[in-house]
């Protein structure tokens, strides 16, 4: 890092700028502010997912089996934690299967048909088709759907969040435009277009993106720009997880208190899904739930921002990085302003990662778990070890007085997606995963 840089961020932590993979502790958590008055609620998704289950259920074949109710399984994982950290006093390792959510295969779907149901409630509503308790089917109606018709969504992507939204509104009747960064990758351009979606490619990165689609959204009163660096809608999609996951935590005989510490890692973009997830996880479990984000070594926007202060917005090429790496979803380069200032009481910390660890780690979760995920759905999987085995994991649990609760803890790792990659794609990640993974036994 040259001079300057230092002197302009005397609080960025060593190591960040020369790309080293390491655990920050966030210095702003534990001040609360999840619950003042005015906070966001997630429970307004909540009841959203709940009145549209049924039109839901009848729109998408894919979620017939759940009866219109948008979640994934949450699976222990003991053959991959013995393979990474043998022995008791790791605690118990489950995986959140995003990568297996219906119809966007990603974290996406969840604040994605969040906020698109929003819209086609307002738009039914202004058409008249809709009161307060009308039952939400009337929507697929084909003379609301022609109405839906006229609109469409737009939304700036590298990838997953266009596939999300794209699908669902399509699902739902609405026209959808993506505005896709350079970096967007081909297949999923391709699914896009098969699906009937326009895709406009952008030369810059994800930013410039989002830029580009909103500002073509804002002289078009018929389009709707999905905004994934300020909706309040997809935040509360995300949170909305947080319940799922307490009754699956409940379901499988976990309990969540001091003497069973819940530790959850989130890989993040923006910060919107694992923030939104964090935020809810809060508001269930307050001070016994740990949160930790995980980000590339080439893109830790949150760590960047969080730790240099939320005043003003810094981003990673500010303090000398590129935003470049195969971690689908995650090359972004400055964290969502909706989120960040939320995050900085919120988040115990962020830890990085590169991509010989995570292609690594995807291979051997398919190696231990006969589970697939994309490489960078895989990245939340050295959160246990930062957090066990590293001197600042250990700091921590010190300082919040864990150390000897710490064989009952649950670890959940939230893997964000994978199911849509397509067979020929997964072949080349893998080889690519067991090529690392036998060059570095278990890191
Ligand atoms: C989008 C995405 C994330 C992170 O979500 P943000 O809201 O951008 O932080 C994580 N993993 C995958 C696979 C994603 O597509």
């Amino acid at each position: 890092m040259s001079e300057t840089q230092t002197d302009r961020y005397p609080d960025l932590p060593e190591g960040v700028a020369q790309r080293q993979p390491l655990l920050w502790l966030n210095p702003g958590y534990g001040a609360g502010g999840h619950r003042a008055a005015g906070a966001p609620d997630p429970a307004v998704a909540e009841a959203r997912f709940a009145r549209c289950a049924a039109l839901l259920e009848d729109v998408f074949p894919e979620l017939q089996a759940s009866v219109g109710r948008l979640e994934s399984p949450l699976t222990a994982i003991p053959h991959f934690k013995d393979l990474i950290f043998p022995g008791e006093s790791a605690g118990t390792w489950l995986l959140k299967r995003d990568d297996a959510l219906p119809v966007a295969g990603s974290v996406k779907a969840r604040g994605g048909f969040h906020e698109v149901l929003s819209l086609v409630e307002q738009i039914g509503t202004e058409a008249g088709f809709l009161q307060d308790d009308t039952d939400r089917r009337v929507l697929a109606d084909p003379r609301v759907r022609a109405i839906l018709g006229r609109h469409t969504l737009a939304v700036g992507s590298t990838g997953n969040l266009g596939l999300g939204i794209g699908l669902i509104g399509a699902g739902l009747g609405l026209r959808a435009v993506v505005h896709m960064s350079a970096d967007a990758k081909e297949w999923k351009k391709q699914r896009l277009r098969k699906h009937g979606i326009d895709v406009v490619e952008h030369s810059g990165d994800y930013a410039a993106a989002v830029a580009a689609g909103r500002a073509i959204a804002q002289a078009d009163p018929m389009m709707h720009f999905i905004d994934d660096e300020h909706s309040e809608a997809l935040f509360l999609g995300y949170a909305a997880a947080a319940h799922e996951l307490q009754v699956q935590l409940r379901a499988a005989g976990r309990p969540v208190d001091a003497e069973h510490p819940l530790f959850v890692y989130l890989p993040c973009g923006v910060g919107g899904a694992p923030g939104g997830i964090l935020y809810g996880l809060k508001r269930l479990f307050g001070r016994h739930v740990h949160g930790f984000f995980v980000e590339p070594t080439a893109s830790p926007c949150m760590l960047v921002q969080l730790a240099c202060g939320v005043q003003h917005p810094v981003s990673v090429y500010d303090v000398g990085l590129d935003n470049r790496t195969e971690a689908d979803g995650l090359a972004v380069g400055l964290a969502s302003p909706l989120v960040a200032p939320l995050m900085k009481s919120l988040l115990s910390g962020v830890f990085t990662t590169d991509e010989p660890i995570f292609y690594g780690d995807a291979w051997r979760l398919e190696a231990a778990e006969s589970i697939y995920v994309e490489p960078s759905a895989a990245t939340g999987l050295r959160g246990p070890t930062w957090v066990l085995s590293s001197p600042m994991g250990q700091a921590y649990l010190r300082r919040h007085g864990l150390e000897t609760v710490m064989s009952r803890a649950s670890h959940v790792i939230w893997s964000t997606g994978g199911s849509l990659v397509p067979e020929d794609i997964r072949r080349e990640f893998r080889e690519r995963g067991s090529r690392v993974a036998s060059s570095s036994a278990a890191e």
